[in-house]
């Protein structure tokens, strides 16, 4: 594998990863040109449906673990910047989270197990009982015996944040080319020296695949010598609810009943998300509307009466390989790497991704 350190780099995909990747790799001097097939941030892309919480992945994959920790530290400077620099907020905030338990075993199990998994990586969290956890969040159920606070909870606005990191490219000479397909590569051997899209060849020194759900499908594209990319969609369905004047406020995320609901700074709160194995299926069904009812109901009953203002889904990428998703060459390939596959913690790993790509094709 020779990735070399310098020459013109074309990123395919501008969801969350290939834009970050794009914004690392431009704000160390690279030359970049980012390929996407749709809209910037458009669903059923993965990235502009998240519901955007950015948690620490204490207990994860070591690798992946200390990816999200390097992501995490750089986020809050890097939103600001990037609303500094592009005009376009990312609305970052650090709301903090809880994980709610509704049964003894369950807070046991958070106190034993979970807790010192975040002492492990230097987190501070705290537990609180069931009676302290209402008097913070009034929206949970009176069912809660406990809640496991973690202060470093992070979010953004998924789809702000992604066109900032890509108005960060092209503010800083790389290009983007939206609704732009990639079809195939042009090779020599066992090095691709173009990348073959709607509107003509692209030449290149190195290609990064970063098309989540469908980079298999992309590295496919490169031929039959190529050992397959197991990376599949995984639907998740997804609310956002309006709460009105009177309810009572979520400040919190909060997980637990299956789910997740994070509050946003426009007011409303992100319940889900579901977990189809459907393929490329992009419906909303009635089995997900009783699904996230049910999920609104058990998770924050002090608000599922509220108005729904939108509900959505996307393609979570999903790896079937052995250990952490892939960010590093493609075997098979002297100048290809993916960066992909990485399910429902994509856009926590994001910034920290970008970083590690980075560090690799500029040999750091
Ligand atoms: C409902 C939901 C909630 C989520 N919540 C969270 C959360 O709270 N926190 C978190 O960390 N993660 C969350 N995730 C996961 C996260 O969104 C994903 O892991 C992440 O967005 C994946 O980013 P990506 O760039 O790899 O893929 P995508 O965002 O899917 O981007 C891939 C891009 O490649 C493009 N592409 C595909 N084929 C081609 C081609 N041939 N040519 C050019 N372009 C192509 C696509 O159009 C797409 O824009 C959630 C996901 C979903 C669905």
């Amino acid at each position: 594998m020779q990735i070399g350190t310098s020459g013109h780099t074309v990123i395919i995909g501008a969801g969350v990863i290939g834009a970050a990747i794009g914004q690392s790799l431009v704000s160390r001097g690279q030359s970049v040109t980012v390929v996407e097939r749709g809209l910037i941030a458009a669903k059923p892309g993965a990235s502009g449906a998240s519901a955007a919480l950015l948690e620490p992945l204490a207990g994860a994959h070591p690798e992946l673990r200390d990816t999200a920790q390097r992501a995490l530290a750089r986020l809050p400077g890097l939103c600001r910047d990037l609303l500094a620099d592009t005009g376009i907020d990312p609305q970052w905030s650090r709301p903090g989270s809880m994980v709610l338990a509704s049964r003894e075993r369950d807070a046991t199990w958070l106190r034993t197990f979970r807790m010192p998994m975040f002492h492990e990586i230097g987190e501070p969290v705290e537990w609180l009982t069931g009676h302290q956890a209402r008097v913070i969040e009034p929206a949970i159920g009176s069912h809660v015996v406990g809640a496991l606070r973690i202060p470093s909870t992070q979010s953004v606005h998924a789809p702000g944040y992604v066109r900032a990191l890509i108005a960060d490219v092209t503010r800083r000479g790389g290009v983007v080319l939206a609704e732009t397909v990639v079809t195939g590569f042009r090779r020599d051997g066992l090095t691709v020296r173009a990348v073959v899209t709607s509107v003509g060849e692209i030449l290149c020194d190195r290609v990064v695949i970063a098309c989540g759900a469908w980079s298999g499908q992309v590295a496919s594209l490169l031929g039959n010598d190529v050992p397959a990319v197991p990376i599949s969609p995984q639907r998740g369905q997804i609310l956002a609810i309006a709460p009105t004047g009177g309810a009572p406020r979520v400040s919190h995320v909060l997980h637990g009943a299956g789910g997740y609901a994070v509050p946003k700074p426009n007011g409303t709160v992100l319940v889900g998300a579901t977990h189809d194995n459907v393929g490329f299926d992009q419906s909303l069904t009635p089995e997900g509307f009783r699904f996230l009812g049910t999920l609104a109901h058990d998770l924050v009953p002090g608000i599922a009466d509220e108005p729904v203002r939108h509900v959505w889904a996307g393609f979570r990428p999903i790896w079937e390989g052995s250990g952490p998703p892939p960010v590093g060459p493609l075997p098979g390939t002297e100048n290809v790497i993916i960066a992909a596959g990485h399910g429902a913690i994509g856009l926590t790993v994001s910034a920290g991704v970008g970083e590690v790509v980075a560090d690799l094709v500029t040999g750091r």
